[in-house]
């Protein structure tokens, strides 16, 4: 016994010297990564859920390595935040994806909304309304039509920090949306003191409300909540049309997911507001 738990304990070595090997790696490349220019954004549209209409769209990075190879942000963000890599990596993104929304208001689609995610170190950090104040100056995208998401754990370093900030945004027309609703601490006790415009709930509570009564029922308390509290809500990581009806009946204002589009580059995009989305 003795000896299967030493080879065990070899595996289980082995196996954390490669997530660390793995780790020095992606650190040293998303040092250089901004210089080389190897992030891209996609776009994913967001949709109104009763009358088909592409409302605006989430912007999401994409780290291709010079070899090609495609980083996924669920790997490379928290390292990014980790490094305070996020802080220049998310400038980036803000002022990139305000240019690009930009043409396409430019282009005649001036309803159109683009959200941006923040880091919790970004929205915490000092210099944030001087950096989006600059990207919005730089681009000259509205104030109005730009929305950052954060998540409710941005409260749990400094709540008076975070309502003050958000007060900022808010204070030069900048809406805000609480990202993955409902996964976080403190949803209900933050919520009433935070100036937020749309609630965004979280993939896990929509990929079960077809089997599980309980997450309905979740679903279409948050919907009323948010409702009452003059909040927007948003469903995201909606797949099936069954997902699509029963949000649609609880009222949800907007969709977002694989059943109607991926997250897209620019110019295919472009190409869905020119043909519309694929039926
Ligand atoms: P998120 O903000 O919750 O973004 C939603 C994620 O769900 C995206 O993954 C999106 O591609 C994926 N998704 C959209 N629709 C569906 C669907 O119908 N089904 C399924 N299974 N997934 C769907 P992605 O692009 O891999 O991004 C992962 C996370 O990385 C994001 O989660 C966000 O937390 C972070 N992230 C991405 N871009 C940025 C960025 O520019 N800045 C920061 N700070 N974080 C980012
Ligand atoms: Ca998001
Ligand atoms: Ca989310």
């Amino acid at each position: 016994a003795k000896e299967h738990g030493r080879n065990n304990y070899q595996f289980f070595s082995e196996d954390m010297n490669a997530t660390l090997t793995r780790k020095v790696q992606l650190e040293s490349g998303l040092r250089s990564a901004l210089a080389n220019e190897e992030f891209l954004l996609h776009y994913q549209p967001q949709v109104d859920s009763a009358s088909g209409e592409v409302t605006g769209m989430e912007t999401l990075i994409r780290w291709r390595t010079a070899d090609g190879t495609l980083v996924s942000p669920a790997e490379f963000i928290p390292l990014a935040e980790e490094t305070r890599l996020i802080l220049p990596i998310g400038e980036w993104v803000l002022t990139t994806a305000c240019r690009q929304a930009k043409r396409w208001h430019d282009e005649g689609h001036r309803h159109l909304k683009l959200a941006v995610n923040l880091s919790p170190l970004q929205f915490l950090d000092a210099s944030l309304m001087e950096i989006v104040r600059g990207a919005l100056e730089k681009t000259a995208f509205p104030a109005s039509s730009l929305e950052l998401e954060i998540t409710e754990g941005v409260a749990v370093y400094d709540a008076e920090l975070a309502i003050a900030r958000m007060e900022a945004l808010r204070d030069l027309g900048i809406g805000i949306a609480i990202d993955d609703f409902g996964t976080g601490y403190s949803s209900m006790m933050y919520l009433k003191r935070f100036p937020v415009t749309n609630l965004k709930i979280a993939q896990p509570f929509v990929q079960d409300m077809e089997t599980s009564p309980a997450d309905k029922a979740l679903v279409a308390t948050m919907v009323s909540m948010a409702h009452s509290m003059g909040m927007s809500v948003i469903a995201e990581g909606v797949e099936t049309l069954g997902q699509l009806e029963s949000l649609q009946a609880l009222g949800c204002d907007e969709i977002q997911g694989y059943l109607f589009s991926r997250p897209l580059p620019a110019e295919q995009f472009t190409s869905m507001l020119k043909n519309g989305l694929p039926h």
